[in-house]
């Protein structure tokens, strides 16, 4: 069978739309599918999307282009994370890791191959109740750049409660994470518009004409 075929774009394209509509309260959703849960079903995942890659060489060139931009502009968040976790982390008792519902999505998927990114292991969790897999008493395993976007996106409240006394910085990052969203979104988009081609085009409708 094509590859193409195994890869599960739809049942994924639900997901991600739901994780995308749930972002906001991503660390405690009920939602319990997880994506590519297993070490089989990851490893699939990520060679069935590499092989995607490798045959729309010319359309992933600008998509890597724009991968390459949001790794530098995440790159330029890190040290303002690195020192609000210093200040906040070591004396933390209710760590956000131990209990965070997250995995890394198809956008994640996505930015790791365009970027050159190794993706983790494995997927964060395997089910329901277990803790996240790269957590680990004095923090995460996996450097920043390889952690899912929501694992970034995350401002716990004491660290919030620190940017409240510098709003040049939280503004800052707060603008950042708007433009990482807003690059994820497009990559997803111009993914799928690649490899299936757009809404018009697959049913000879045409874009809408006003009249
Ligand atoms: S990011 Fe915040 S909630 Fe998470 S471990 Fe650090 S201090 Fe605790
Ligand atoms: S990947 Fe790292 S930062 Fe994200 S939930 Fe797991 S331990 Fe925490």
């Amino acid at each position: 069978m094509d590859v193409m075929l195994q890869f599960p774009y739809r049942q994924i394209g639900r997901l991600w739309m739901a994780a995308n509509l749930l972002l906001p309260t991503l660390m405690d959703a009920p939602f319990s599918a997880i994506p590519w849960n297993t070490p089989s079903l990851w490893q699939d995942a990520n060679a069935s999307l590499a092989i995607t890659i490798q045959r729309h060489p010319t359309t992933m060139t600008e998509l890597c282009l724009l991968a390459s931009r949001m790794h530098q502009r995440l790159e330029s968040l890190f040290p303002m994370m690195d020192a609000l976790c210093c200040r906040t982390c070591p004396t933390c008792t209710d760590s956000c890791c131990q209990r965070a519902w997250v995995w890394a999505d198809f956008r994640d998927l996505l930015f790791y191959h365009l970027a050159d990114i190794t993706p983790p292991e494995q997927q964060l969790l395997g089910r329901r109740g277990e803790r996240c897999r790269y957590g680990t008493p004095h923090g995460c395993r996996l450097d920043r750049i390889r952690r899912p976007f929501v694992c970034t996106w995350y401002v716990c409240p004491a660290q919030t409660a620190i940017l409240r006394t510098h709003p040049a910085e939280a503004r800052r990052l707060k603008k950042a994470l708007q433009q990482i969203q807003q690059a994820r979104r497009q990559l997803e988009n111009r993914f799928v518009e690649t490899v299936f081609g757009s809404p018009h085009a697959r049913t000879g409708a045409g874009p809408p004409v006003r009249g």
